[in-house]
């Protein structure tokens, strides 16, 4: 029987006659890039891009991000779409930090990345005011494909990260600058 089912790619190792030999943080990385669970924060037209790149044209399901998590505590990657006005600061904080480690974000559009055409006293410019970025994609909106490529950035990262990043003096550096507990 035919079967459409891919196998993904094996990370870089050593490998014989009943064998394969790598890294844990090859096997880690290569689990974590492939079950990816984002949490939307969509406050405004950025979310309905996003609404598209879940749908069947896009489906954002193919790259194993099929489950989206409306709660931080079962989520690895927040996806922030849309304006932030400075009173939604405090809130995408208390988000962020509610997410159980190893956890990632992406700034999806002008908007989230800078305050986009909202230069004013209410905007946020940027969420990185308040919590660490790790890819920021441009556009006011961006398509779909931008968010894929986006979230493939992210698997990038996600697949080459070490274990022991996230227990690193220059990562609690980085909270600290930010002032995340
Ligand atoms: S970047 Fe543009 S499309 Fe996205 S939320 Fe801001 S104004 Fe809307």
């Amino acid at each position: 029987m035919s079967s459409n089912i891919k196998m993904t790619e094996a990370p870089p190792g050593l490998e014989g006659q009943g064998f394969f030999a790598t890294t844990l943080d090859s096997v880690v990385g290569l689990a974590r890039k492939n079950s990816i669970w984002p949490l939307p924060f969509a406050t405004s037209c950025c979310g309905i891009e996003f609404m598209a790149t879940m749908a069947s044209h896009y489906d954002l399901a193919r790259f194993g991000s099929e489950r989206l998590s409306f709660t931080p505590r079962q989520a690895d990657l927040l996806m922030v779409m849309g304006t932030i006005a400075k009173k939604m600061g405090p809130v995408l904080r208390q988000v962020y930090e509610q997410m159980a480690e190893p956890k990632w974000v992406i700034a999806v559009g002008a908007c989230a990345s800078s305050g986009g055409i909202f230069d004013t006293y209410s905007v946020l410019q940027g969420i990185d005011r308040i919590i660490p970025v790790d890819v920021y994609v441009p556009g006011c909106p961006p398509r779909p494909e931008q968010i894929i490529d986006g979230v493939l950035r992210i698997q990038d990262l996600v697949a080459k990260e070490s274990v022991r990043r996230r227990h690193s003096e220059e990562y609690k550096k980085l909270l600290q600058e930010y002032h995340v507990k």
